[in-house]
């Protein structure tokens, strides 16, 4: 036992440490720009209260953060294109850090804190949503016969660059350049409709992204990643389906924990709070999701089958896990890992356009030979996939086996009809084809 003396030498010492609060910093700020808000990001030394209010006459939203002073410049953020006039800053109560927007229009303002997480600070997140100037509804086409509509989805984005390979590539962008080519890709052919989840560098919670697939009334999701590993040497591509049960491998296990990861890194917010008729809150996967599922796994084959002829997989089959982003009761949907940015040779790949290109080709031929095959009722393509099946052009970049594996038919069946003798063919060609053989 110490003496009384220190004892209460230690205590003092305690409490003197304790008296004054530190003041947190905020160390960093940063704009990201998406469709429909405006995301304000302020880095913090350490978690900080705030409080958030809006003025009107001008239109201005004002938050004070407590205990707060501001450590970084505000005059360079990218206000072009977004409601924000203005951003100043002054001292509140003293202490506190106020931080007021002047707004070109007024917004729908909400915020909250990101805990630290890894080697991301504490965050402080304003989301400004845009006051919708009329529902966009999703027009209907005017014909009975519907497109087969695929959502195409950017893994990431925003606050979170997902991983981060040699010379600084960054998922997020490798990721959205695939996207947007794979979306144009399947957008041109005649019976489909493909349209991007992702459309620039801002972040959507995974819950959210699983809803924007709802909303289009997908027939398909297709979320696109490039994951990194423990070992450099991790290499090949993969495609993923949700599981009910436990991972099918490892890997599985481990990229599904880092997928998952995401919300916190680019910060989801309180999404489920004010989703009062999110129908998904309830939703476990179970036994009424069979039909989903099994179609989930019939496409991811079928797009495995095609990335196999341009590069290397990981497995050479479909594995399943536990992604959130692949949690949608009725739309079928996939994770396809382009490759491992953490090792090098795929990472020079992954950034090439021309690699882009070949990638997102055989993913877009994987997906439109699935539906080739089982086109949903209603579709433009179920009604007229006999007529239109039967003759195909050759266009630039068509391969004998892409169209084969396109058309569901054997190479030596369409040579056998078209009387060629080698696999040659030319630009404008019209090939006759063969019965699908299924
Ligand atoms: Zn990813």
């Amino acid at each position: 036992m110490r003496p009384v003396w220190q004892r209460l030498l230690a205590l003092a010492a305690l409490t003197i440490v304790n008296l004054p609060a530190l003041a947190a910093e905020v160390e960093g700020v940063r704009l990201w720009r998406a469709p429909d808000h405006t995301r304000l990001v302020f880095d913090l030394s350490g978690p900080a209260e705030h409080k958030l209010f809006t003025l009107s006459g001008p239109d201005r939203v004002v938050i004070d953060v407590e205990d707060t002073h501001l450590a970084a410049t505000l005059d360079n953020l990218p206000l072009d294109g977004t409601p924000i006039e203005r951003v100043r800053h002054g001292r509140h109560h003293k202490k506190d850090l106020r931080v007021v927007l002047d707004l070109k229009q007024a917004i729908k303002p909400r915020s909250f804190a990101l805990r630290r997480h890894g080697d991301l600070p504490d965050r402080l997140v304003l989301d400004l949503y845009d006051k919708a100037e009329s529902e966009e509804k999703t027009l209907q086409q005017v014909s009975r016969e519907r497109d087969i509509v695929i959502a195409v989805d950017a893994g990431h984005g925003g606050e979170d660059p997902g991983a981060s390979g040699p010379g600084g590539v960054r998922e997020k962008d490798v990721v959205l350049a695939i996207a947007r080519r794979v979306q144009k890709d399947i957008d041109h052919r005649r019976g489909f409709t493909a349209k991007l989840v992702r459309s620039g560098d801002y972040y959507i919670p995974l819950r959210g992204r699983v809803k924007k697939g709802r909303e289009m009334r997908a027939d398909l999701f297709v979320s696109i990643h490039a994951d990194a590993f423990r070992r450099k040497d991790a290499r090949g591509a993969g495609v993923y389906a949700v599981s009910s049960r436990g991972a099918t491998s490892e890997t599985a296990r481990f990229l599904a924990q880092r997928e998952n990861e995401s919300d916190l890194i680019g910060g989801a917010g309180s999404l489920s709070l004010d989703d009062k008729d999110d129908t998904l809150a309830g939703v476990l996967l179970d036994l009424s999701m069979t039909a989903t599922m099994n179609a989930s796994l019939d496409v991811a084959a079928s797009v495995l089958s095609q990335l196999r002829t341009v590069t290397h997989l990981h497995k050479n089959r479909v594995e399943q896990a536990n992604f959130s982003v692949l949690r949608s009761p009725d739309v079928p949907s996939i994770l396809v890992e382009t490759g491992f940015i953490t090792n090098p040779y795929e990472a020079r790949r992954l950034r090439d356009p021309s690699f882009q290109r070949k990638l997102a080709q055989k993913l877009s031929e994987g997906i439109v030979a699935h539906f080739n095959k089982r086109p949903p009722a209603g579709t433009w393509l179920a009604a007229n996939r006999s007529a239109a099946e039967r003759r195909h052009i050759i266009a630039r970049g068509d391969t004998l086996s892409g169209i084969a594996a396109r058309y569901n038919v054997s190479v030596a069946a369409l040579k056998q009809l078209n009387g060629m003798t080698s696999s040659a063919i030319r630009v404008g060609q019209t090939l006759t084809i063969p019965s699908p053989s299924g």
